[in-house]
């Protein structure tokens, strides 16, 4: 555990930028050093992790957050498999060809009953719901639409995480299925999807990035989203909190623009969409497992502390614990009203 890092150049600076490093939510892997599968990240050759949950004595701004450098010694490098995944990674076309690539892919699936249910449960109306523009992703007859989106965009699609062609030159979409849920800019361009499993595997994460990586074609883009609803843009408030889901429940729950960055590690993600909104206060919203979950705590801190070090005012939300997000409080407010 001695080799300095210097020798690996700079996988940091802004999100979205060429790194030498894959993250292991980008190729559906789990971290070697802390089995997350969320923003830590490995080396191409798997010799190196940049662990978002473990200290080490090297910590580095990794661009999202605080990351740990571990160096891997030999017995506990990566498995053949994930490495293959880290060594088939593309980066990932731009911002604009994402976003026409994904409204098209969105406007070609419907959205299931029992997915647009689930939403109505959540307290989005229906407007809400055309808004947000989510959709379902079948198990079934992806291929055509793939193909479909193959007459339009030809070969840049094998450059936006989600699609991937066969050995035989067939193109097919990657991932779960489960509710697609868009990824959004200040803008309303969709950056990425993000899916919400109907079936998640008992090792837990019931939200996926739709990826292609592990299949030889572009890694995710993992990034900030703001809700289609809400006017971010211009409030005096906003909140931060973690998932998109809950970013647009609680938006259309409570009033205030709720921004999500895709995972605590990522606090960074929300000083930066701070200091361009500009609002004058800002509330930190993450789950309450906080209390329990020392990463959590930490990646609160350090948001709370990096904010008010810009100039903002901050309130930390605190609800009953065992309400876990933010949205979960607010549809509790919701049912009681409607009971009474
Ligand atoms: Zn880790």
């Amino acid at each position: 555990m001695s080799r300095s890092g210097e020798h690996w150049g700079n996988p940091g600076g802004r999100p979205g930028t060429r790194t030498g490093l894959v993250r292991v939510d980008a190729i559906g892997a789990a971290c070697p050093v802390c089995g997350r599968r969320k923003f830590c990240s490995v080396s191409r050759d798997g010799g190196m992790v940049w662990c978002t949950r473990e200290a080490s004595r090297d910590e580095r701004d990794y661009g999202y957050g605080t990351a740990w450098v571990h160096v891997l010694d030999a017995p506990v490098r990566l498995d053949p498999e994930v490495l293959r995944r880290v060594s088939l990674a593309r980066e990932p076309g731009s911002i604009a060809l994402r976003d026409r690539v994904y409204r098209a892919l969105l406007d070609a699936l419907r959205l299931d009953r029992r997915h647009r249910d689930n939403l109505r449960g959540r307290g989005l109306d229906d407007e809400q719901i055309e808004l947000g523009g989510y959709a379902s992703m079948p198990q079934e007859g992806r291929g055509y639409v793939a193909r479909d989106l193959f007459e339009t965009f030809g070969d840049d699609l094998a450059h936006v995480p989600g699609f991937y062609q066969w050995d035989d030159g067939r193109w097919a979409i990657a991932g779960y299925s489960g509710l697609l849920v868009p990824v959004r800019d200040v803008a309303g361009t969709i950056e990425a999807l993000k899916v919400r499993l109907d079936n998640p595997p008992p090792d837990g994460g019931r939200y996926r990035f739709v990826s292609s990586s592990s299949k030889g074609g572009a890694k995710a883009v993992s990034t900030l989203h703001v809700p289609m609803f809400g006017q971010a843009i211009g409030a005096d408030e906003i909140r931060i909190t973690e998932g998109e889901l809950k970013a647009d429940v609680t938006t259309a729950l409570s009033g205030i623009p709720t921004l999500s960055v895709p995972g605590v590690e990522a606090w960074r993600l929300g000083l930066q969409a701070a200091e361009v909104l500009r609002p004058q206060r800002v509330r930190v919203a993450f789950d309450m497992d906080r209390d329990t979950n020392p990463a959590v705590a930490r990646a609160q801190r350090a948001l709370v502390t990096a904010l008010r070090g810009a100039g903002f005012r901050v309130g930390v939300e605190s609800w009953d614990p065992t309400l876990k997000g933010v949205d979960d409080f607010y549809s509790a407010q919701r049912a009681q009203r409607a009971a009474q």
